[in-house]
């Protein structure tokens, strides 16, 4: 089959023909329909693993984490009548189905949790994927197969927002108004908070990010954020989510942060980062880290989206086959005013 393949740091990505994916018996093979680049798969093309002490990317990885397809292979022991032609999206990870981090939905906790990109599992930049079929989510009638490959970021937003315990009038702070920031928007709208404040270097982001529920935005190139927040809301944000992940923003949002607040980091740096704990300390500052989702996230979402309670369209500003793909990935690691680029593999 045709897959895009990662050949080494820096390095442009190349299409190649790779052995098609075989489902183990507990697992099922789906003809990709759409699957998102994600911010992760940027930045993790572009580092040295040595130094991140992320986990490693090998030349000959197939990445690709956020898809949608549909069935068309089977595993002999697999459950839950599951039929050939069916319309999934599924979590990432295949995981065991059988320990208790497994059974809890949260397979990338799983000690046997196979990872995309890794040796023995590709990811979805590809014409088939290898999905756990414990980890498969049927797309209602009325998703599609775009809005099934946002399931995966949208659930990431979801995560964070209820890792904060956000509280009807809270008042937000999302710092990165890209694909991560914007999901995390959506989701703050949904559970009430009062103001919802996204900053960006990209000024062109600020339409978008009306559009899915910020109720202002900050130009970060050329204004303060800390001092045109107060302007706008008339306190400083209650909540801050740092969707960005770059060393130092931390620290600034510590700096911008009410009394009490919560400092949400969802974006993931991968270089060693410091602050200065004083601040926090004075402030009596929760810090709270996020990671992945859980099996109950991609559920609430799918059905969010099916109800069309949550409003994600014009999320996905571009949608190129394999011979665009590689460049259209290059590109992404310039600032745009592009949000989910995705590939159709058919
Ligand atoms: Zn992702
Ligand atoms: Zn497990």
């Amino acid at each position: 089959m045709k897959a895009v393949v990662f050949k080494n740091s820096g390095l442009p990505l190349s299409i190649e023909e790779i052995e098609d994916p075989v489902p183990s018996p507990t697992d099922m093979v789906i003809k990709v329909c759409a699957c998102g680049i994600c911010g992760t798969d940027l930045h993790w093309s572009e580092i040295n693993n040595e130094e991140s002490g992320f986990r490693d990317i090998h030349p000959g990885a197939v990445m690709g984490h956020e898809f949608s397809g549909e069935i068309v292979e089977i595993g002999k022991d697999v459950t839950n009548n599951w039929k050939i032609g069916e319309r999934v999206c599924a979590m990432p990870q295949i995981g065991c189905a059988k320990c208790s981090n497994c059974r809890a939905g949260r397979p990338h906790r799983c000690d046997k949790a196979l990872n995309r990109a890794t040796p023995g599992n590709p990811g979805a930049y590809s014409e088939f994927v290898r999905i756990g079929a414990q980890e498969t989510f049927r797309l209602p009638d009325s998703v599609t197969f775009q809005e099934g490959a946002l399931v995966e970021p949208l659930a990431v937003g979801l995560h964070a927002v209820k890792r904060a315990k956000i509280t009807a009038g809270d008042n937000v702070l999302i710092v990165g108004g890209g694909p991560v920031g914007l999901s995390v928007a959506v989701w703050c709208k949904f559970f009430g908070a009062r103001h919802i404040i996204v900053s960006d270097l990209i000024a062109d982001r600020a339409e978008k990010a009306g559009d899915f529920g910020a109720t202002g935005f900050v130009d970060a190139s050329v204004s303060n954020v800390p001092e045109t927040y107060e302007k706008i809301v008339g306190s400083p944000p209650s909540i801050i989510f740092d969707a960005v992940g770059i060393a130092g923003s931390m620290q600034l949002s510590i700096d911008y942060i009410s009394n009490y607040g919560k400092v949400v980091v969802v974006g993931l740096c991968m270089v060693s980062d410091r602050f200065e704990p004083a601040t926090a300390v004075v402030k009596e500052v929760e810090i709270i880290f996020c990671f992945c989702y859980e099996h109950a996230d991609f559920q609430m979402t799918l059905e969010m989206l099916a109800q069309e309670r949550i409003e994600v369209k014009g999320l996905v500003t571009a949608s190129v086959g394999f011979e665009q793909f590689p460049e259209a990935f290059e590109r992404l690691k310039q600032p745009s005013n592009q949000i989910k680029v995705m590939l159709k593999p058919h």
